[in-house]
């Protein structure tokens, strides 16, 4: 497709559509076909700043608006989003490559986050406390920080711009959405849905990390920077956010355990293991990277893994009948067949997949993986591979597999598959990690607070704790009397003692 005739999209600000004052675009690329879908605004600091401001002008009338309107503000966002959600669905498959199926999905948990902060957000949730003395009344208030820059990745790109953006709102902020600039395009259609709300009270920036981002973590109309990410990035945005003490959330990678003990129905475990490892290629947060297997089960669950594992069905995620799409782009997957060839190189086995499908010459396809004989060396089970890959280590019982499982920076997630009460409460209770699965990974509830622990976060999202983490607190200290005070100067010193 020839650039020129692809659409132009622009950002938003202040409830116009407006282009980048660097007057440059780039290309937003399909990972399933690798063609130019459409061209979004390349933004600079200059955008940046139009957009903090635009978000500061809005956010005092905001945040005065009635709990009431705003929450009816918020329902009408996810009514819009739901009479969107074919639309949505086929762009965020389009720019994202995760199956159609799943994006329909995504789109309706965006409209329930909205749903949910509509009523969360009404409650105060301030106190009133005990008072030191007579006549006065001690109130503990709630009261946003003011602006936040949302900058999101492309993985999850509306759930993870909603568990910002609807807690922000609902709280009385404004905020800057900076979308990945992989999958600008979703966040930007769902500009029909914002229309609901008063002009800049939500604003979005395209473009990329350093051109776009960072300098809207550093202006000074930002008052708060709500991130999901890699590591790597966090920490620059910790630094960018230390220069003018700004608040930071974050929410950043995992390497997530999965145990699997001796007592479950194998068929089953495997199952559930597959979609904890391939859901989205492996491109989830929350994806399990490191698998722990009972010995005594290890031999039967690795066969029936590998053997379900060649049965998935790769290809066009606009379907039907897939359940793997492209990865998101060249960089991602070369990312990943380097650390399956260093695996190998150390004695690694790839008993399933790891190649690119023959029959798919364009996109960013790649084979789910089954790795065995891997050790704790290997970067493979050290780091984040945010891919299809499953490698599977042998562990002896539930004490070697929660030792492996804590044996990592991250803290994530962490799943276990198991009927025993004590194997399952025994590891829940010792392994870090800011989920913990039961039989049922990687299931999310709005209701429920998600982040990282160790290196994976700092702060929390969804849940009262999302809400939470864009409140302020104030503690008013009031004397409905307003009289004069003995401990006031001039100083009696009397009684030795400034009050009796
Ligand atoms: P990334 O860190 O490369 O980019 C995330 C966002 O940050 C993008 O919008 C990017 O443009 C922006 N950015 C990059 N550099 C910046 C800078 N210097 N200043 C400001 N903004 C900057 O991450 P990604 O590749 O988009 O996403 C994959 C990563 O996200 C994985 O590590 C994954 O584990 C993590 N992730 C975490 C969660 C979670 O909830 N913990 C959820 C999804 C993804």
């Amino acid at each position: 497709m020839a650039r020129s005739s692809v659409k132009v999209h622009k950002n938003w600000i202040a409830g116009e559509s407006v282009a980048s004052a660097s007057g440059k675009t780039y290309p937003v690329v399909n990972p399933a076909t690798e063609e130019v879908l459409a061209e979004a605004q390349r933004s600079d600091a200059r955008d940046a700043r139009d957009a903090a401001r635009a978000a500061r002008a809005a956010q005092r009338d905001w945040w005065h608006t009635p709990g009431v309107d705003k929450a009816h503000m918020l329902h009408r966002v996810a009514a819009v989003l739901r009479e969107q959600r074919e639309e949505l669905a086929k762009i965020l498959t389009l720019e994202g490559g995760k199956p159609l199926i799943e994006n329909r999905d995504e789109v309706e948990w965006v409209a329930a986050c909205f749903d949910y902060y509509a009523e969360v957000g009404r409650d105060a949730k301030g106190r009133v406390i005990a008072p030191v003395a007579h006549h006065q009344l001690n109130l503990v208030i709630k009261e946003p920080f003011g602006v936040i820059a949302c900058i999101v990745p492309w993985n999850y790109p509306l759930l993870l711009m909603s568990w910002k953006v609807a807690p922000a709102i609902a709280a009385g902020n404004t905020v800057v959405i900076k979308p990945s600039e992989m999958t600008p395009l979703s966040t930007l259609a769902m500009i029909r849905a914002f229309r609901e709300l008063p002009a800049g009270v939500v604003n979005i920036v395209t473009g990329y990390g350093k051109e776009a981002g960072e300098p809207l973590c550093l202006d000074d109309d930002v008052d708060m920077i709500a991130f999901t990410g890699s590591i790597a990035t966090g920490k620059q945005i910790m630094t960018l956010a230390a220069q003018n003490l700004k608040k930071v959330n974050l929410e950043m990678g995992g390497n997530d355990p999965f145990i699997v003990c001796d007592d479950v129905d194998i068929d089953t475990a495997v199952r559930g293991a597959a979609w904890a490892a391939y859901l989205n290629m492996g491109q989830v947060c929350t994806s399990a990277e490191r698998f722990y297997v009972f010995d005594s089960v290890a031999d039967k669950f690795i066969e029936r893994f590998a053997k379900f594992t060649r049965t998935l069905r790769i290809g066009n995620p606009m379907g039907p009948d897939v359940d793997l799409g492209p990865m998101i782009n060249a960089v991602q997957r070369e990312k990943v067949e380097k650390k399956l060839d260093e695996a190998r190189a150390a004695g690694a086995r790839i008993l399933a997949g790891g190649r690119r499908p023959k029959k798919l010459t364009k996109g960013f396809f790649l084979e789910p993986a089954v790795v065995t004989d891997v050790n704790h060396k290997m970067a493979l089970m050290r780091e984040e591979t945010f891919g299809p890959v499953a490698p599977i280590m042998r562990v002896k019982g539930i004490e070697e597999a929660i030792r492996l499982a804590n044996d990592s920076e991250y803290g994530l997630g962490a799943n276990i598959c198991t009927r025993s009460l004590e194997n399952a409460m025994m590891a829940m209770e010792n392994i870090k990690a800011g989920t913990f699965w039961i039989n049922d990974p990687l299931t999310d509830n709005d209701a429920g607070p998600f982040g990282g622990m160790r290196k994976s976060g700092m702060g929390r999202e969804l849940g009262v704790e999302g809400l939470e983490a864009f409140r302020d607190t104030k503690h008013a200290h009031i004397d409905y009397k307003g009289g004069r005070k003995p401990y006031w100067f001039p100083y009696d010193w009397s009684h030795g003692r400034k009050t009796e």
